[in-house]
Formats: structure tokens, C-alpha cells, sequence
């Protein structure tokens, strides 16, 4: 029976503040707050059953002038001095890091990889789109160099498309096709995210309409076949009614779930029950647990060096998530 695989998260997202201007973005605001380091504890402390701490927030969070203050204020000189620090305490709390912290130079990716089991970045379309227009940091060639980075430095790595956000069919090819020859360079892509773009209230894409169930279907098709086979297609199960049509078309990953978190990126949208994913499996999937790093990459030894007394002890013999 083919295995379907998620990962326990606690979802943390630090702050709201970022440099990017997305049209269909409902999660940054223009009067940002971060979250400090007592709020993180408490979100740890909830999530006993959770093996993975996804860092998700806005990128370059640091360009808002109030940031900045609050920065100081809490004694770090950057953002990613304090991003260090959050990491580094989540790992000494028994969890593994997965930042996901939008476009990274590569010092500051070797700088994170130490105190991550893994880390991510959308590319979401690998084509210019009007939605993108004032946001530097969704330029293709930029999302790419960090992806690349990333290889370079053996960072097991997510990354995905956003499907239904202004693209054609063949953009979303293209896209797939730009993933799957960065990872035949460097080999360190674990799974790749085909998630909807799914219209926010308030936004300037709220009328914008959702990709339609084939469209997703056809995308999910395309990957599997466009994508080597070690990388593993993910669906989100919060985002989509069903996940078996998008199983059957060759997805194996519904990706971090919670119990104690919302996805606060799609807040209005819960993340489904086990048992309800279970229903979903139709007897012909076995569901399995993993850690936010894939078994192979457990197996070479790609985390980093300071999350492997976490990871040893969360991982069975083949390096996914143990059962007690
Ligand atoms: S990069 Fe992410 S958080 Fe920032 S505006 Fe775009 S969608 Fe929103």
C-alpha cells in the first residue's frame, strides 16, 4: 500500500511585517508586530506531540522602521540575529526548525542551516505576473538563486508552486521544469507544495477566482510527471475538499498539520482531523508520520549539526518519525 506521509507542526509565525506587496496577500499588515520570545515559548509549550517548529513569516521583516525598534528593544541588532536566537531555543525545547523565511542571501541560509532539520521557500511561479508587481522579493531570478543556494549548501529544502494567481498552464510547466533541474544540479528538493491560490477578503485579488478542482488535478499530474521521482508532491488538506483525487494523480504529502495551531497564512481554513485524512485515504493509503526532514536526507545526514541529538531521538531506523 503506497504511503502518505505528514509531519506535527507548531506553526509560528513571528511577525507579519514584510517587504513585499503580494495583490493577493492577506496575511502581511502595514502596522506589523513580532511576536517575542515568551509568546514563542508559549506555542512550544502546547505543542507537546509536534516534532517540527515552522519559522513562516514575511520576508526582510526588518525594512519597517517599528521592527527595527522593537528589535533593539528586545536586544537584537537584526532580524535575523533574533531569528538565530528563536531557532536555536526551539531546538533546545526538543523540536526541529523548518524556517521558511522568504528570499535568503547564502551566508544567511549557512547561518540558519546549523540549528534547521530543513528549510523552505515557494518559488510559486518562475514567470513575471502582475500580482508580483511590488514585490521584490517574488522576482523568479531572486526565488531561484535562493533555492540554488540552498542546494549548494545541502539544505534539505520545500519548495512549491501557487497555482490559480495570474499563470498559464504552461507557465505552471515551466515552473515545475525550473524545480526539477535544480534539484538534478543539486539534489536537496524533498518535496514541492501544489497549493491553490485561494481569494482573501479585502485584497486586491478578492474577486480574483480560485483555480477550478481539474485545473489543480491536471497541475498535480503535471508535477508527477514532471519531477523527479525522489521529490515528493504535497497537497495541503486544509486547502482542498478532498485530497484522494489529488492522491490518485500522484501526491504523497499533505504536508505539517496541527493541532494546536491554525495555518495563520489561511486562517479561515482548519487543517482536517487525522480521522477525517484517514476517511479521505479510502483504505488504499497507509498515513504515516515524518519529521519536517525527509528519510533520505535523515540518512545523509543533512540537517543541521545541532538539531541531531533532537533529530536521533525523534527519528525511528528509517528516519521518519518515531512512534513513541
Ligand atoms: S511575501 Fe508572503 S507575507 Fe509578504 S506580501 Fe507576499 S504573500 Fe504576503
Amino acid at each position: 500500500m503506497d504511503v502518505v506521509t505528514y509531519s506535527r507542526n507548531v506553526f509560528i509565525p513571528l511577525t507579519n511585517a514584510c517587504r513585499n506587496k503580494c495583490y493577493y496577500c492577506g496575511f502581511r499588515s502595514s502596522n506589523p508586530k513580532i511576536m517575542n520570545m515568551e509568546e514563542v515559548e508559549v506555542l512550544l509549550r502546547k505543542a507537546k506531540n509536534a516534532s517540527e517548529a515552522l519559522l513562516t513569516f514575511g520576508e526582510k521583516p526588518d525594512v519597517h522602521r517599528s521592527i527595527r525598534k522593537k528589535l533593539e528593544e528586545m536586544g537584537y541588532p537584526s532580524f535575523m540575529d533574533y531569528l538565530l536566537e528563536v531557532c536555536k531555543f526551539a531546538v533546545s525545547m526538543g523540536f526541529l526548525p523548518h524556517t521558511n523565511a522568504g528570499v535568503l542571501s547564502k551566508s544567511e541560509l549557512k547561518a540558519l542551516k546549523p540549528y534547521n532539520a530543513s528549510m523552505g521557500l515557494m518559488l510559486e511561479q518562475a514567470v513575471e505576473l502582475e500580482c508580483h508587481a511590488e514585490s521584490p522579493g517574488k522576482k523568479p531570478e531572486v526565488r531561484i538563486k535562493t533555492i540554488r543556494n540552498a542546494g549548494k549548501l545541502q539544505i534539505p529544502f520545500t519548495t512549491g508552486i501557487l497555482v490559480g494567481i495570474g499563470e498559464k498552464m504552461e507557465d505552471r510547466i515551466y515552473s515545475l521544469e525550473v524545480i526539477a533541474d535544480i534539484h538534478e544540479n543539486y539534489g536537496h528538493i524533498q518535496e514541492v507544495i501544489v497549493q491553490n491560490f485561494i481569494p482573501k477578503k479585502g485584497t486586491r485579488m478578492e474577486n480574483h477566482p480560485p483555480p477550478s478542482h481539474q485545473e489543480m488535478l491536471e497541475t498535480v499530474k503535471a508535477a508527477r510527471r514532471i519531477l523527479p521521482k525522489d521529490v515528493t508532491v504535497q497537497i495541503p488538506p486544509n486547502l482542498v475538499d478532498d485530497i484522494y483525487p489529488f492522491l490518485k494523480a500522484g501526491a504523497r504529502d499533505i504536508g505539517g498539520i496541527s493541532d494546536v495551531t491554525p495555518d495563520f497564512i489561511n486562517p479561515e481554513h482548519p487543517w482536517p482531523r487525522l480521522e477525517k485524512i484517514e476517511t479521505c485515504l479510502r483504505g488504499e493509503f497507509k498515513l504515516r508520520e515524518r519529521l519536517p526532514i525527509y528519510p533520505k536526507y535523515v540518512k545523509l545526514g543533512w540537517y543541521g549539526e545541532r538539531v541531531k541529538d533532537v533529530l536521533l531521538r525523534l527519528s525511528d531506523e528509517e528516519g521518519y518519525r518515531c512512534k513513541s
